[in-house]
């Protein structure tokens, strides 16, 4: 099951249009926010989020489940072992990479994670701080909802 706590999914098996069948996505912290190859980091990324209360009251909390996720997803089969509970037929081999992509995740400074959409006006601007899944899958409503907004401004 995942944990209710943070807002991932937990293993789980896709089949694909093609047949193919995808195990996961994990989710891992990471350490530059465009850093889509493996191994990603950048200082000022870094610097920002070491310097914000809120991601150190998420890490104390979530310490033990962020290690051996990261773990997991340099040791194959630590993330097999889990897998295969769903589906024992799998070996290592059949666990082959693919592009990872970045999870947004607004944090509030008290350490808790901001779960919906959230939308911040300004005079002059509209931000949109936190689209986190299903955002893809409401691309189109989230779309309309900004356009009304900013065309609806006074
Ligand atoms: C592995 C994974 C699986 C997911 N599965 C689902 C799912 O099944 N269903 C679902 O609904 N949602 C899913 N999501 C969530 C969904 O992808 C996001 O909620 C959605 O993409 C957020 O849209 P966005 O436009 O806010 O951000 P993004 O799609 O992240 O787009 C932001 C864009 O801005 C660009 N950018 C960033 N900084 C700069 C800069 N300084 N200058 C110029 N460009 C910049 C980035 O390169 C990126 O193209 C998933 C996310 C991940 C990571």
């Amino acid at each position: 099951m995942p944990n209710p706590d943070l807002p991932f999914l937990g293993v789980h098996l896709t089949l694909m249009m093609d047949g193919g069948v995808t195990v996961g996505p994990n989710a891992v912290m990471g350490f530059a926010r465009e850093g889509y190859p493996k191994w990603s980091m950048n200082r000022k990324d870094i610097a920002d989020f070491v310097t914000f209360p809120g991601f150190w009251k998420i890490a104390r909390k979530q310490l033990k489940t962020g290690a051996v996720e990261q773990w997991n997803s340099v040791y194959k089969p630590g993330y097999l072992e889990l897998v295969r509970k769903y589906c024992p037929q799998l070996t290592t081999a059949d666990l082959t990479p693919e592009p990872a992509g970045i999870r947004a995740q607004a944090v509030r400074k008290d350490g808790s994670m901001v779960e919906d959409f959230l939308f911040y006006d300004t005079p002059r601007m509209l931000h949109v701080c936190n689209a986190p899944s299903p955002a893809a899958t409401s691309a189109m409503p989230i779309g309309d909802l900004i356009a009304s907004k900013v065309l609806n401004r006074g």
